[in-house]
């Protein structure tokens, strides 16, 4: 199956999109991870997009679109995979179903998580990180079970994302509501958006999108 995980930044896509790529052995795509990782290894790429996510504003769609059908001709896509942050913008939703076609393949749904902007604001400022295994923390939501020692690997290093600022926070949202929103009416006219309440906890969370997939026909 192909999956889309749509939602405002913080409303938990990433979380959600490695439980179910776990539940559901699909491969999870993720461009905001692929592009922090080439910012991190200081590659040319990077150099190109560390303004504009520093910013908290998307990157060009030729930029993503690139990424995107470098990863689907990957083995690793063949079971089926979750897209975690894309498509953001109408262009690049257009754009992966022109891919898609080319494959004959079809988007077996597009969960829609919501969430409302004050809920979000808290949740981003409050992140953090395991350095070492990447599972995500709260200060107040979820700290580690012990302080300072993540409950998954035992490690110690915590990082907190560059972006996840309280004036990043407020580009991010901005961004969402204008060039990633207007992607409800287009996948909810394909019949295929599946919405969610983002603001339960976390297992409510998976529990719902679990359900609304299992009603999901494949073929
Ligand atoms: P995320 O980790 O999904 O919140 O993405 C972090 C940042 O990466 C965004 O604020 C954008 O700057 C950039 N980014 C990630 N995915 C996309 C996309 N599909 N289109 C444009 N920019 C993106």
């Amino acid at each position: 199956m192909i999956l889309i995980l749509l939602g405002p930044p913080g409303a938990g896509k990433g979380t959600q999109a490695r439980r179910l790529s776990e539940g559901r052995n699909l491969f999870q795509l993720s461009t905001g991870d692929m592009l922090r990782q080439a910012i991190k290894a200081g590659t040319p790429l990077g150099e190109k997009v560390r303004r504009q996510m520093d910013a908290g504003q998307l990157v060009s769609d030729e930029i993503v679109i690139g990424i995107i059908a470098d990863c689907m001709e990957s083995k690793d896509c063949l079971g089926g995979f979750i897209l975690d942050g894309f498509p953001r913008t109408l262009a690049q939703a257009e754009a992966l179903d022109r891919m898609l076609e080319e494959k004959s393949c079809r988007i077996g749904a597009v969960i829609e998580m919501q969430v409302n902007d004050e809920e979000l604001a808290k949740r981003i400022t409050g992140r953090f990180s395991c350095a070492e295994c990447n599972i995500g923390y709260h200060d107040q939501f979820r700290p580690p079970k012990q302080e300072s020692v993540c409950d998954e690997c035992g490690g110690t290093e915590f990082v907190r994302r560059e972006d996840d600022t309280e004036e990043t926070v407020v580009a991010r949202l901005k961004a969402y509501h204008e060039q990633t929103e207007p992607l409800l009416p287009y996948y909810r006219a394909q019949g295929i958006l599946l919405p969610v309440d983002g603001m339960a906890g976390i297992d409510d969370v998976t529990r719902q999108m679990n359900e609304v997939l299992d009603a999901v026909k494949t073929d």
